[in-house]
């Protein structure tokens, strides 16, 4: 029997195929959440399943007490991309963030602050593991006492953060997502990253960007940070990075990834040779297809026909950036998601009141077309309910 911690819809798949998926009956599916923005390449990608398969057939996993050249070169591929110096790998993006998290702290006793502060934002996501759990919900009394050393302010706010800088001696880093992903698609604007930025390097603070959900071309970038030509102290990738191979790493320029001594962080199957095959044909894969640029042409596309087909007045607003879209509804729709299933249309509903898409890189326009057909009968199938 499994623990109840999940809320699971009555569905079994048993097979995908690029943006498709089919049930235990047969039934098809047109994946609009990809894993939740884990399988960027779709299901059944031939060259992923030809690295796992080659892997596994070789070495699944040595240790990290050897060398690991896979992981090496994985390592300089993420670094050529995300112009960041070194990496540390891990399984999950909590992993990555609680790494993310730890070199904060090594970086902040090094210049003297013994207990340093890291201001996290209102709505954001880093995670469920402790730390990363306390930087997401401060306030959270479920697991108390959380982890000490987290400030929340409003997300995409400056002068809140100017205002914490002042009233906290003790800040050490700002922790923030791009573009918030559970917390309902809200993007930063570009010139809020760049001011935080300045005011990270203003008052000699680290900027972290969780880049779990946003990251992997899915916004159009390989990164999200990109986009706005500033880049962080420390990064954090996860999900698509292994297209469904668990795999998370934290990525920090140099004079912080050094302070990563041996023995003070680790993972026994951290960057593992199979983690890494994977993640490589999935790098490989995304700049061989141009999928970065696909992201961003589908994602325009998408947006523009889902505000030109799917207004009502019981949608609030419609945003997105590449292939992270949300439609903040104006009222409750809890059986959005059911619904969208009777149509065959797999979406996700998060922040309570907005639906979330997160397509592979891979939807062409004709899916994009058909998803929005979809949406809109569901859309009309709850209106109708209600009226009666
Ligand atoms: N950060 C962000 C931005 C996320 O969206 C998530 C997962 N939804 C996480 C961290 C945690 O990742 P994981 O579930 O792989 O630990």
């Amino acid at each position: 029997m499994l623990m109840p911690n999940y809320n699971r819809l009555e569905i079994v798949f048993s097979e995908g195929n690029g943006c498709r998926l089919s049930d235990q009956h047969g039934r098809h599916y047109l994946d609009m959440i990809s894993g939740i923005a884990v399988c960027g390449l779709g299901h059944a990608h031939p060259a992923v399943a030809a690295a796992i398969h080659y892997q596994a057939d070789r070495l699944l996993h040595t240790s990290n007490l050897y060398r690991i050249e896979l992981q090496e070169k994985l390592a300089a591929k993420l670094v050529s991309i995300s112009g960041m110096d070194a990496v540390f790998f891990c399984n999950s993006g909590s992993e990555a963030n609680e790494a993310a998290i730890k070199l904060v702290r090594l970086h902040a006793h090094e210049q003297g602050n013994e207990k340093p502060l890291i201001a996290s934002m209102q709505q954001g996501f880093h995670g469920r593991t402790m730390a990363t759990w306390s930087a997401t919900k401060p306030d959270d009394k479920h697991y108390a006492p959380l982890l000490a050393g987290f400030r929340q302010i409003p997300y995409a706010d400056i002068d809140s953060l100017k205002a914490l800088i002042k009233s906290e001696d003790n800040l050490a880093a700002v922790i923030l997502e791009p573009v918030q992903g559970e917390g309902g698609i809200r993007i930063a604007p570009d010139d809020y990253l760049s001011a935080v930025r300045e005011l990270c390097d203003q008052y000699n603070l680290l900027l972290i960007l969780d880049e779990v959900q946003s990251g992997v071309g899915r916004t159009g970038r390989w990164y999200c940070y990109q986009h706005s030509g500033i880049e962080p102290d420390i990064m954090t990738t996860a999900k698509a990075l292994g297209n469904g191979v668990p795999i998370g790493a934290c990525l920090a320029k140099k004079e912080i990834a050094q302070l990563f001594q041996p023995g003070l962080h680790g993972s026994t199957f951290g960057g593992n040779p199979l983690a890494c095959r994977a993640a490589i044909a999935v790098l490989e894969t995304i700049e061989k297809d141009k999928l970065c640029q696909q992201a961003a042409k589908i994602g325009d596309y998408l947006l523009t026909n889902l505000k030109k087909k799917l207004s009502s007045e019981n949608i609030r607003e419609i945003r997105g950036r590449g292939l992270m879209v949300g439609i903040e509804l104006a009222k409750l729709y809890p059986n959005i998601v059911s619904t969208a299933l009777k149509y065959g249309l797999l979406i996700n509903l998060t922040a309570q009141s907005v639906v979330r898409l997160l397509p592979p890189l891979i939807l062409t326009e004709n899916e994009a077309d058909e998803a929005i057909e979809k949406l809109s009968a569901a859309f009309a199938d709850i209106e109708k309910n209600e009226q009666a």
